[in-house]
This record gives structure tokens, sequence and C-alpha cells, in this order.
């Protein structure tokens, strides 16, 4: 296969487009084209791959390879946005499965023990497994662990990948596949709170890593780049997430959970206000500073969104911004990619840093579907998961309008005592539908 000199080159033109690719997914100007550079450098790195293949099974190939394409682009037609983050973790835990499958396939087939093969099966074990608790655990099924389980399974683990590197058992092979998939399980069942960005951004990291590894086993150049690269751009977004969240990647994998934190709003009443309010407040404001999180995204309230924003502009004059928690939704950059599918304006839209010193000056704060990523007890309660994790500061507004159902808790399960504080007003309801009855009002 290696051998194969124009095989070479056309891996490192498909390398190129990957390398635009991640380049252009950097900013939402430019997501869209990186997207295509994407997918023009995977055909082709598959293309070339499928042209010098030294056994042929074209009718199987075709076959497989079909009906995975005809599934990926039906479920990605199908899934709703506010399900995107499921399907993402479903993908990073299918591209582990794939390193493990191959990787297991080299192993038995040529009986030895080959090392970068087992590095791709165990990285890419942990990302499959790791991905299936992320799955549900994106979908809201809460997930417990019993006592002493990292411990266990990190003995188990390592007690099995010592006898292997030392005896080179194939039978240990498949126990080792065992072990390693309950590690995945058992080092991410923890993992609650806030913190489930920096977990997806690991496992789409293990899951690059482990095609690497497997790569190096085949002798595959494009393989190897292409793992590089995922590894390499997930680990720095692991980074950036760690920074944004104040934790460092052991805390968050091995710290003890946090599942209670105080109640600061114990006895006290929130003040309900009307979308009249909304919209008297908003359209006599100077600045008015929208804060989008989860619940925008599961009403699909972006558009009106928009519409409200472009409203106030345009008939009141008002100066509109959007601030963007670094962890609003459940996915990095959920909210950015909403906002861009709505068309704001990418100059209105501001990150925790660029827009925090704003608040202050702000008339109105229209914290719309967000709730973890305001909470002050991540400032001020050590017992709460929150803890450290920098917030948005919609209190510093001379009003804050919060727009959601229920006084409820948010992703993290911590209540928000914000929503009791003397200059907010809940606007209880459907984002989507407030946003719409203020847009009327206006
Ligand atoms: P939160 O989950 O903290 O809060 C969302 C709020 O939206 C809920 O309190 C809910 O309140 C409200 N809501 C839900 N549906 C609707 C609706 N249809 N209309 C109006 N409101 C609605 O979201 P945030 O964005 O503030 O914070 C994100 C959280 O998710 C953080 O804890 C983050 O760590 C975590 N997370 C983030 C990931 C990422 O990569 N960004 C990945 C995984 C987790 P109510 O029920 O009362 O309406």
């Amino acid at each position: 296969m290696i051998e194969y000199k124009g095989l070479y080159i056309i891996y490192l033109i498909s390398a190129i487009f990957f390398i635009l690719a991640i380049k252009g997914l950097a900013s939402p100007k430019t997501a869209r084209r990186g997207n295509d550079f994407g997918i023009f450098g995977m055909a082709l790195a598959v293309l070339a791959t499928l042209l010098v293949l030294p056994t042929r099974n074209d009718l199987g190939i075709l076959l497989a390879g079909g009906m995975a394409a005809a599934l990926g682009t039906f479920m990605a037609n199908k899934v709703k946005l506010t399900n995107l983050p499921q399907m993402i973790a479903f993908l990073n835990g299918v591209g582990g499965l794939s390193s493990v499958l191959i990787g297991m396939a080299q192993i038995l087939r040529q009986m030895t023990y080959s090392l970068d093969a087992i590095i791709g099966v165990v990285i890419g074990c942990i990302a499959f497994s790791g991905s299936i608790v992320a799955f549900f655990k994106l979908q809201g099924v809460k997930i417990n662990r019993f006592p002493l389980m990292n411990f266990l399974n990190a003995v188990l683990f390592l007690a099995v990948w010592v006898h292997f590197a030392l005896y080179h058992k194939m039978q240990d092979a498949y126990l080792l596949l065992a072990a390693t998939f309950l590690f995945g399980i058992s080092i991410t069942l923890p993992v609650g709170g806030a913190d489930m960005p920096i977990v997806i951004s690991v496992l789409n990291a293990f899951s690059g890593f482990a095609a690497s590894g497997i790569g190096f086993s085949l002798s595959n150049v494009a393989l190897i780049i292409t793992g590089a690269l995922v590894g390499a751009s997930g680990t720095i977004l692991a980074v950036v997430m760690t920074k944004a969240m104040n934790r460092s990647v052991i805390e968050v994998f091995f710290k003890a959970v946090k599942t209670s934190a105080t109640n600061g709003a114990a006895g006290k009443v929130a003040h309900a206000g009307s979308v009249e309010d909304a919209a008297f407040l908003m359209q006599n404001a100077n600045r008015v500073i929208i804060v989008p999180g989860y619940g925008m995204a599961a009403a699909g309230a972006q558009h009106a969104l928009k519409s409200m924003a472009s409203l106030l502009e345009d008939k009141y004059h008002v100066e509109v911004k959007f601030a963007i928690h670094p962890v609003a939704g459940r996915m990095p950059g959920h909210m950015n990619v909403l906002l861009a599918e709505a068309k704001v304006d990418y100059d209105k839209v501001f990150s925790l840093e660029e827009i925090n010193p704003d608040f202050e000056t702000a008339d109105v704060a229209y914290v719309i579907g967000a709730n973890d990523i305001t909470n002050p007890l991540a400032k001020t309660d050590p017992s709460s998961p929150l803890y450290g994790m920098p917030i948005l500061e919609v209190s510093k507004a001379k009003t804050v309008f919060f727009v959601k159902r229920s006084l409820g808790a948010g992703y993290s399960g911590v209540d928000n005592p914000l929503f009791f504080a003397d200059n907010t007003l809940m606007l209880y309801g459907d984002a989507k539908t407030v946003t719409q009855e203020i847009i009327s009002m206006l």
C-alpha cells in the first residue's frame, strides 16, 4: 500500500485540506467553507485508499460504505438541533469503536503483540465506552456510580495491561478490551455538574489518537495524520475548556463529585415580570445584552431572538449585544452555531471576557434559557459543583430578565439565587413563545 508514491501525495493533499478545514471551523464566518474543505479532503483520502487496496472486495466495500454514508446522511438530516450534542457524542464513540475493531482484527490476524495496535485499541475503547456514557448524560439521564469504582477499575485495567505487556498472551487481548471498556465508563460516570464539555473534548481527542495508533499499525499515512490532527485539536479544545471552567483535567475526572449545593434561594420569593414589562424596558434602554443558554436551543428561539434584536436596534436605536459563555448549551460552540444559523451579525457576538465589563452599563440583561452560566454560587459556594467556573455577570445590569419555564435548576442541578435578586424579573414560559410575544409588543 504505502509504497505507492502517488498515494502519499494524495494523502498529503487531503491532510492540507483537513488543516484548512480546522482553521475554517475556528470562526463562524469561515465555518461553512471549512466544512467543505473537510468533506473534500475526506473524499479524496477515501477514494485514493480504495484505488490502491491490495486485496479487492469491491462489492463488500461499496455496500458497507454506501450503507454507512446513507445512515450518516439520514441521521444528520433527521437530527433535531437540540439533539446535536448527543449525535456528536455518538459519532465520537463510533470513531473510537472503529479503531477498536480494526486494531483487534490486526492483532488477531497477526497473532502477535503489536504496541501501536494495542494503543489504538485501548484509547479507542475508552473513547467508545466514555462516549456512550456522555451520550446518556447529554440526554439528561442521571447515572450514578458505586464507591471506589474508579479505583477498582483502574487497578483491573493496569493489572491486565501489565500482564499483556509482559507475557503477550493473545487471550489477554480480550480481557484488556473488557477492562478498558469498564475503565472508560467508570472515568466518565462521575463527571457531572458543569464539567461535561471538558469530557467531550477529551473523548474527542482520544478518538483521534486511537485512529493515529491504528494508522501506525497499518502503516497508513492518512490515518496517522488525520488521527493526530483530531487528537491535537481535541486536546487544544480540552485545554481551552478547562481554562474556561477554571479546572484541571485531573480534577474533572478523578476528584470526588460534588452533588449537593446550598440552596441560596430557600424561603425567598422570585418576582414575576410580564412581556409588557420586558418590551417597555428594552425599547427604552440604551444597552441590552442578550445571554442565550441551553433553553434557547431547546426552544429553537434563535430566529425570534434575532428578530427582537433587529427590532430594538432599527426601531428604537438600542445597542444590542450577545454574550456567549464558553460552556453555554450542550456542546462547545453551541450558541455560536445557532446564532450564526439565525444570521446574527458576528460583530455583535461577544465572549465572556469581552462582555463581562459591559454588564455594569447595560440597562437590561435578557437571559434566555440560560441558568448555570450566570449562577453566582460558582463564585461563592465551594460546595457547589459549579464552584470556580467564571460566570456571565448579568446581575450587574440594571434589570435582569430570566426567560425560562420555572424556577428549576440547570444542567448542574444547582439552584440559582439570582432568580430572587431585587433587580431580577422572571418571564415564565417557553423561550421562543415569550420572545415572540415581546416582538408583538414592540
Ligand atoms: P442550563 O442547563 O444551566 O440551563 C438551561 C435552562 O433552560 C434550564 O434551567 C431550563 O429551565 C431552561 N429551559 C429549558 N427548556 C426551555 C425552553 N423551552 N424555554 C425556556 N427555557 C428553557 O444551561 P446553560 O446554557 O446556562 O449552561 C450549560 C450547562 O450545560 C452548564 O452546566 C454546562 O457545563 C453544561 N454542559 C455544557 C456542554 C457544552 O459543551 N457547552 C456539554 C454538556 C454540559 P426551565 O426548565 O425552568 O425552563
